[in-house]
């Protein structure tokens, strides 16, 4: 029997069903970041952030790479100042909160206010807690739990997802 055009084959149906799901669960994705307050001016394409950084940068903060320890001069800036997110300058940690982890890669024991949200991955397969701009959602680095007090935490940061600006 021919199939009327309108009526989609048993297949057709269960891929737009599968595609339907897919598509739900994408958006609900959109909605958690809105909720985590991504600025909207900050939801731009892989081009367009591909455009504004380096190669480095990009992939750090766009594809949450990790740089190689101690490549970046940040990990030995000791002036006073502000660490801000290399992608937008969102001012993400002040210099009174940065120490020497002898990692090679910069380290604080806590941001600025709301500056960073979180989020578990699975990467290296045992769960780690990554960390990203809470303005333009690039990846600046993991949290760890055995920091210097007061919060005993190790915000453990690339350097080249920030950039310095002295307190004048
Ligand atoms: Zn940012």
């Amino acid at each position: 029997m021919k199939r009327p055009f309108l009526f989609p084959s048993r297949r057709t149906f269960l891929m737009g069903l599968i595609s339907a799901v897919v598509g739900f669960f994408s958006r609900s994705t959109d909605v958690f970041a809105a909720v985590t307050s991504l600025d909207p001016k900050w939801r731009l394409t892989k081009e367009e952030w591909r455009s504004r950084l380096s190669l480095e940068a990009y992939k750090v903060l766009r594809e949450e790479a990790t740089e190689r320890p101690f490549s970046s001069a940040i990990n030995n800036e000791k002036r006073e100042g502000t660490f801000c997110c290399a992608g937008c300058d969102h001012p993400l940690f002040s210099s009174s909160t940065k120490f020497d982890s002898g990692t090679g890669w910069p380290s604080f024991w806590q941001p600025l206010e709301e500056a960073v949200n979180t989020k578990v991955d699975y990467q290296l397969i045992i769960p780690r807690t990554e960390y990203h701009c809470s303005s333009c959602g690039g990846h600046q680095g993991h949290v760890f739990n055995d920091g210097p007090q007061p919060t005993g935490k190790r915000y453990c940061n690339n350097g080249v997802a920030l950039t310095f600006k002295t307190n004048s």
